[in-house]
């Protein structure tokens, strides 16, 4: 191998590591009780002292929510007795990005609904090499969680990885309907992806919730947008181009919260930062389970960075 890409590799298994012993940490101090906003500060604070940085805002998200609920700043959520947390991650080294979920519950109803979607990443990674069609991968995921009277979350999918970019190029499905012949596409060795199967006891289909607390800078300010440009530099050098939680910003002496919503707010409208709405199954009263591995993929099998 040159060593290009052997430098590349070991970045890539270093945001692994790190994010491994991340999810160890939020399996040792998710508690309930605990209260989600410092949870999430002091996983952010491992990756980041360990080297690495997030590769977005820790999501903590409970029951009903799917995925995209990131603590606020200073947020009083905490843990309920019968939670069901979603606590999806990511670490990168130089923007080779790695993404990972666990699902940690207390509520022994849903352990079945929580094995069977750790069960449909096995099943998916075990048939994943050179050439399979990311279709049979989302067959294999909707096959394991369905046989066992669940529902995959069909609008939710897996995706490549590229350096600093989360969501790139190809789409991994979490079924195998007919219907998605549009999405054609064949895992190829060398690629990183992210395999995340969501089940569910609900229909299968997550809508936006009420709230956005993950954003994202998506253009830059035009000339005679001044006022937008200058707010935007105050924060570029720690938002980046990666997803990113108003936390991040979120510094006692300079930046109260009400500034940085306040700006935050300003970017959006003008659609220089985007947002990603807590995502909630359509049923109401339905829980949700997720897990989710990097790999990288060889001719025969594949890596798993995040295990
Ligand atoms: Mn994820
Ligand atoms: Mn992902």
């Amino acid at each position: 191998m040159e060593s290009k890409a052997k430098e590349i590799l070991s970045k890539y298994r270093e945001a692994g590591r790190i994010s491994i012993e991340a999810k160890r940490i939020a399996e040792k101090t998710i508690r309930p009780g605990k209260n989600a906003f410092q949870i999430a500060e002091e996983i952010e604070g491992f990756i980041r002292k360990e080297g690495a940085k997030p590769s977005f805002p820790l999501n903590f998200s409970i029951n009903n929510e799917a995925a995209h609920y990131s603590p606020e700043i200073n947020d009083s959520r905490t843990v309920g007795k019968n939670d069901t947390i979603k606590v999806d991650l990511g670490a990168h080294v130089d923007g080779y990005i790695v993404d990972t979920a666990i699902t940690i519950n207390f509520n022994p109803q849903y352990n079945e609904l929580v094995k069977v979607a750790n069960e449909a990443l096995e099943a998916a990674l075990s048939i994943v090499k050179d050439g399979v069609k990311v279709m049979e991968v989302g067959a294999v995921i909707e096959k394991t969680i369905t046989s066992a009277g669940y529902e995959p979350i069909r609008n939710l999918s897996g995706h490549q990885i590229k350096r600093y970019v989360l969501h790139a190029g190809q789409t991994i499905p979490n079924h195998g309907s007919k219907f998605l012949e549009l999405i054609k596409g064949r895992l190829q060795k060398g690629k990183v992806y992210a395999i995340e199967p969501f089940a569910t006891d609900g229909v299968g289909e997550v809508i936006n919730g009420k709230r956005t607390n993950i954003f994202r800078v998506v253009r830059k300010p035009k000339k005679k947008e001044v006022e937008h440009a200058k707010i935007l530099a105050k924060y570029f050098k720690t938002v980046g181009v990666l997803p990113f939680s108003p936390r991040f910003l979120y510094d006692k002496e300079n930046n109260d919260k009400e500034t940085i919503m306040k700006d935050l707010r300003k970017l959006l409208r003008a659609g220089i930062i985007m947002g990603y709405p807590v995502l909630v199954e359509r049923n109401p009263n339905a829980n949700v389970s997720q897990f989710e591995h990097t790999i990288i993929v060889k001719e025969n099998g594949c890596e798993v960075l995040t295990q």
